[in-house]
């Protein structure tokens, strides 16, 4: 049987690490997803998690990683650096992919922050290559090797991209970062989400927090169990957990959605979530099934 969809967790911590006694079960690095369509890989975002994802895997990366960026706030980039066995491996490329600046990649921003006096040096003396892609969200994205990533302009201060992954018949949503709509579920986000095995969710705020962050771009688990029900979708991963969320209170608040939808959990940093395949995805193989039920 084909592989399936896996996805785990790097980062969770939105907007500022924790760390702590207190920060221990969910963790305190700052967003970084990894997403396997069968072997193949993508990472998600480059926040202070991209450094445990790349000392855990170390040479086992393809030479090939494609960094899909939600945005390139801080929180989502900072740690790009510190992905230390990919970035110091010359024979490695790490593609960027960027969705939020009306095409243009992320060269000229991330040159700015990876620069003296603000880091010591400029990402282009590190031994991998950099290459960076722009792309307008919205846009489906097509790989050198066939894979296709759909995205979504998400709506946030300068603007963000939400993704969805499919492969065996699977699929899954990285909806973060996010504030949502009035009238809720937006129409054009709900037909993104419909269906999906799985959505990872910006749910920052406690709706008590809400009112006095509105405008900042996040979201609470409410709004994120509304998409999902809506969309019929299975499962529901919150992630950019604000930073001084103790455990205590996100086991609380977990306990809270999960009576809403069962299938709703917070993300813990590390935590990683399979769904097997249940149907062939190549063209060919839906044909060379066709012709095998027909004979
Ligand atoms: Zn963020
Ligand atoms: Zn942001």
């Amino acid at each position: 049987m084909e592989a399936g969809l896996t996805l785990r967790f790097w980062g969770v911590r939105g907007s500022t690490c924790a760390s702590g006694p207190e920060f221990v079960e969910f963790g305190g690095h700052t967003p970084c997803v990894e997403v396997r369509c069968g072997e193949r890989l993508f990472v998600i975002d480059a926040g202070t998690g991209i450094n445990a994802f790349g000392a855990h895997h170390r040479d086992r990366l393809p030479q090939r990683v494609d960094l899909l960026l939600s945005h390139l706030h801080l929180d989502h980039v900072g740690g790009l650096p510190f992905m230390k066995p990919a970035i110091l491996d010359p024979s490695r490329e790490i593609h960027t992919w960027c969705g939020n600046l009306d095409g243009a990649s992320a060269a000229e921003p991330l040159g700015r922050l990876f620069s003296p006096p603000l880091f010591p040096i400029t990402l282009d003396v590190l031994p991998a290559r950099f290459v960076h892609h722009g792309f307008r969200a919205g846009e489906s994205l097509t790989f050198p090797d066939g894979a296709v990533v759909d995205t979504i302009p998400l709506e946030h201060p300068q603007g963000a991209t939400g993704y969805r992954f499919r492969h065996g018949g699977r699929s899954a949503c990285y909806i973060s970062d996010l504030e949502h709509s009035e009238p809720w579920p937006d129409p054009a986000l709900l037909d993104f989400v419909r269906g999906a095995d799985l959505v990872v969710y910006d749910g920052m705020f406690t709706q008590g927090e809400y009112p006095a962050c509105r405008g900042w771009g996040h979201s609470t688990w409410q709004k994120g169990v509304e998409l999902c029900r809506a969309g019929n979708v299975g499962r529901l991963a919150i992630v950019h957990l604000y930073p001084q969320h103790t455990d205590a209170l996100l086991r609380e608040l977990e306990t809270q959605m999960q009576a809403d939808m069962p299938g709703a959990f917070v993300a813990r940093e590390r935590q990683e979530i399979s769904f097997a395949a249940v149907a062939a995805t190549s063209p060919r193989r839906r044909r060379a099934a066709r012709i095998a039920a027909v004979a």
